[in-house]
């Protein structure tokens, strides 16, 4: 435990010294307040933690724990750690060079290249097989989206599938990330880490699953409901959606990169939502994340003109509040810094002679 907690409600600095008594009874640690009254102000938001008790057994026989017991947190969601063992990828299967120590040493050598790959005949063959298990991976791995079942679950459901189809989860060890997919639930915008957080009842998560297959990634996510949802995140979660739609529904050969962004921009703005600035679509073939740079909001100054041949995510990241992120400590989860939810939808998509190809 740490020596000084500080007051979970928002906006307070103040030292905790009370502790939510159904929290403690629930086991969920770290839910300390400073006094009555910021409890009672955080209490809507709080009160999403007590789920019920038959969704808690993993996190009381697990004895989890928060392993940033001194962060501000800023909305209800807590990590629930240890994360499981890394998982195995069996030696038969190619993998990308980051595999063996983080680092995306070809992807590093690409940095500030504009350059967007035109792949050949065979190669769009290869991609398209790619992104056809990336699909498959992840419509098993949403099948399992229940109230109950833990992110880690998730996860080993996609690590699982992923390598039954001889394709490697592109996302373990990018980066030293740790696991085989990336599961962002309710104030997470992206880059949830998979831990022993059992979903909830009311939940929204989205599953971002990538895989590399014969030398190609492919990248697609969705986001689900855990349950039933409310209206309000039902309508944040079409809003998403509708805008991926409607930006794709313009791309084609001669088009600007630049220009989704106004699409995504003007219709989230009109639903009374928010677009993520910081984190953008990306070219996406033998490397992971390459030129180009696909930005989700207005006025942006995206290099590049869609080409056949050229594959790339569109992937807009939508905020029932603020579009500003802050990360947790682990430095890949980023949430919303008012702690309302993010909802988001990504393809993999090929430019092809008279429009484009949804890939995944
Ligand atoms: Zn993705
Ligand atoms: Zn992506």
């Amino acid at each position: 435990m740490p020596a000084v907690s500080i007051c979970n409600a928002n906006g307070c600095e103040n030292q905790a010294k009370l502790e939510c008594p159904t929290c403690v009874k629930q086991s969920i640690a770290g839910s300390l307040f400073c006094s009555q009254d910021c409890f009672k102000k955080s209490w809507g938001a709080h009160k999403a933690l007590h789920s019920r008790p038959d969704d808690l057994h993993i996190v009381i026989k697990g004895s989890s724990y928060d392993p940033y017991p001194n962060f501000k947190y800023t909305g209800p969601l807590r990590p629930v750690y240890p994360l499981s063992p890394t998982r195995q990828v069996p030696e038969h299967i190619p993998r990308p060079d980051y595999a063996k120590d983080g680092t995306p040493v070809s992807e590093l050598a690409e940095k500030g290249e504009s350059n967007i790959k035109v792949l050949t005949a065979e190669e769009i063959e290869t991609m398209r097989k790619a992104c056809k298990v990336t699909r498959e991976v992840l419509e098993i791995g949403a099948a399992a989206i229940r109230p109950g079942v833990t992110t880690d679950e998730i996860d080993e459901i996609v690590h699982k599938a992923t390598i039954e189809r001889n394709a490697y989860p592109s996302p373990l060890n990018y980066w030293n990330y740790p696991k085989s997919c990336c599961t962002s639930v309710n104030e997470v915008i992206c880059h949830g880490i998979p831990d022993k957080r059992p979903l909830q009842e009311g939940d929204i998560v989205n599953l971002d699953v990538s895989c590399y297959f014969e030398g190609f990634h492919g990248d697609t996510n969705a986001t689900y409901v855990v349950g039933k949802v409310d209206e309000a995140g039902q309508k944040l979660i079409d809003a998403a959606r509708e805008c991926l739609e409607m930006a794709i529904a313009q791309a084609k050969p001669g088009v600007p990169y630049r220009r989704f962004g106004r699409i995504i921009e003007e219709h989230a703005t009109k639903l009374g939502f928010t677009t993520v600035r910081a984190f953008c679509g990306h070219g996406i073939n033998t490397l992971f994340h390459p030129a180009p740079s696909v930005p989700h909001y207005a006025n942006n100054k995206a290099i590049g003109v869609l080409k056949p041949g050229h594959c790339f995510t569109i992937e807009p990241m939508i905020c029932e509040g603020t579009h500003k992120e802050v990360l947790w400590p682990d430095n890949w989860t980023a949430t919303t810094t008012d702690g309302l939810r993010s909802a988001q939808f990504e393809h993999t998509l090929l430019v092809t002679e008279t429009g484009i190809e949804i890939l995944t």
